[in-house]
């Protein structure tokens, strides 16, 4: 049974729905940079979810927008004197590569703001047609006033009155659908019948989500700085027109916060995904992200992503005993260990928890090992375990070869090699090193430790 943190009712629900297919949208990223580190904590919690949902035997059918259309990237391509669409392209290729290295299973959409602009005019004169939105000085507004439920997310009384004080608008949390074009735009505008200009964000993901996944939509989520004004926002322009919920389950993920000064300057004050990736493998940064439960805060330094690189040794390490040719498992194969993770991920995506579970199966079947009894159980338990584990964490690179099992000898050599390594004591290292190659093995020093090839 699958539960969910849903923000809507501030608890844990357990997820229903009348179909076995889930929709699901996420607030995707404005095209104006390299995507960052904090930006793919959301991505990453994205695709856990999905993960979870296929693990719980859905299907799922998602989308994530592209915002190319936005104030940093117009102001983007008139400092750089380029297109906006040389700009916007470059940055939507470099988000979609990063999501491919770090794993993220594929979206069935990826939808751009820029293609769906009619149906944002369209939408926001039926909002002016039913008096939710008013015309000033050719910005459309939308009137909160006339909508009696704003405030889904947020206790309004509670709010600073000191934000967004803007003349043309008449209540204070108004927000815009329609931005009149200004000089400073240069020829980025659509027509319209308010004039020159295009639409706002708010509008961009609640148009957008409907036009490509219908009106009924399983699970909206997004950054936790999302929720208020965004969500609340999209909320209001889709339930004001149908009167029902626009998603049943909200779900945000927190920030990802960097206090390792040191960290940001080794890495050229870029934490782009792209240079950390040059650094740090792909199954460490995963391992990184996904070691927090996706509501705590989580701080990006060097001591955490060098305590998740031994996560993976530690993992690599116990897989290679075992040929993990990824295969098919059925429930009945599943034992009390396995279950644990199960209702660990199922319990709101609790992944700190899970983990601890699979490390301690790793350290009991280690010790069982030595003894020498059961063998083919333990085998059997323990490939099933490192797909279950990796159908969610997908930090394992699992080899279809036979190359993969080691004699003992040589996996002890590689353990004391690699504690050569942690101790730092290079001498050791390289000799072990050599004693492997004279026994037919070469290994290579890889972003995720220890890799272990036969000579030829
Ligand atoms: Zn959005």
């Amino acid at each position: 049974m699958l539960k969910i943190f849903n923000t809507l009712s501030n608890k844990k629900e357990v997820f229903k729905t009348d179909s076995n297919l889930v929709k699901i949208y996420g607030c995707g990223p404005t095209v104006y940079d390299h995507p960052h580190i904090g930006n793919f904590r959301t991505f990453i919690f994205y695709d856990l979810l999905i993960r979870t949902l296929h693990l719980n035997n859905y299907d799922t059918q998602s989308a994530i927008n592209i915002t190319d259309i936005d104030d940093k990237i117009i102001s983007r391509s008139i400092a750089e004197k380029k297109n906006m669409q040389d700009i916007t392209l470059k940055y939507e290729k470099s988000f979609i590569d990063a999501s491919r290295k770090l794993k993220i299973l594929k979206n069935e959409f990826y939808p751009r703001a820029t293609d769906h602009v009619e149906d944002m005019i369209a939408f926001i004169q039926k909002l002016v047609d039913k008096n939710y939105a008013y015309v000033v000085n050719g910005n459309v507004y939308f009137d909160i006033k006339n909508y009696t439920n704003y405030g889904k997310f947020v206790n309004l009384k509670t709010l600073d009155d000191d934000i967004e004080n803007d003349l043309d608008k008449k209540n204070k949390n108004d927000f815009v659908l329609w931005k009149a074009w200004k000089s400073e735009d240069g020829n980025i505008f659509w027509e319209s019948a308010w004039g020159k200009g295009r639409p706002a964000w708010h509008t961009e993901c609640a148009v957008i989500s409907q036009k490509i996944l219908g009106n009924k939509i399983d699970i909206h989520c997004g950054g936790i700085d999302l929720k208020f004004p965004h969500h609340e926002n999209e909320c209001a322009q889709i339930e004001s027109i149908t009167n029902k919920n626009f998603a049943n389950y909200w779900l945000h993920s927190e920030h990802l916060n960097i206090e390792d000064e040191k960290m940001s300057k080794s890495l050229g004050n870029s934490l782009s995904i792209e240079d950390m990736l040059k650094k740090y493998s792909s199954n460490i940064i995963r391992m990184f992200l996904l070691s927090s439960h996706y509501r705590s805060k989580i701080s990006l330094s060097k001591s955490k992503l060098e305590e998740s690189k031994k996560m993976i040794n530690r993992i690599s390490r116990f897989a290679e005993k075992f040929s993990t040719n990824e295969f098919d498992f059925t429930k009945n194969d599943l034992s009390d260990k396995h279950q644990s993770f199960i209702d660990a991920i199922n319990d709101d995506l609790n992944t700190p928890k899970a983990l601890g579970i699979f490390f301690e199966f790793i350290s009991d079947t280690n010790k069982a090992l030595t003894k020498r009894k059961d063998l083919k159980k333990i085998n059997q338990e323990s490939i099933i375990f490192l797909n279950l584990f990796n159908s969610i964490f997908q930090v394992v690179d699992i080899q279809n070869s036979d190359d993969k099992v080691f004699p003992q000898e040589i996996n002890e050599l590689l353990l004391s090699r690699q504690q050569a390594r942690d101790n730092k004591d290079w001498i050791l290292s390289d000799k072990i090193r050599d004693k492997l190659f004279n026994l037919g093995w070469i290994v290579e020093d890889s972003l995720d430790g220890q890799k272990l090839l036969k000579k030829k």
